[in-house]
């Protein structure tokens, strides 16, 4: 129930980022990158992609964040878990 994601998803996967106004937790920064994997969440269509915080001078240790994303809005992208 994964996927690896390729340069063009991780690209879509940011928009849809951006669009949902989604910020990182710790530092509120919109600046953030997918990461490589999408996960399937079983007995849904959601997907759901960790992000990661560009802001390292917030937290050099970095900072992750999950985004779910609709069937719809994975589709879009190209991420097709079933
Ligand atoms: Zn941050």
């Amino acid at each position: 129930m994964q996927q690896r994601l390729d340069r063009n998803q991780r690209r879509c996967v940011e928009q849809v980022a951006r669009q949902k106004e989604t910020t990182c937790d710790t530092c509120g920064s919109t600046d953030l990158s997918s990461g490589p994997m999408a996960l399937g969440t079983l007995g849904t269509l959601n997907v759901e992609v960790l992000l990661s915080c560009n802001n390292e001078s917030a937290h050099p240790e970095g900072a992750a964040q999950t985004l779910e994303l609709s069937g719809n809005e994975a589709r879009r992208c190209g991420i097709d878990i079933s």
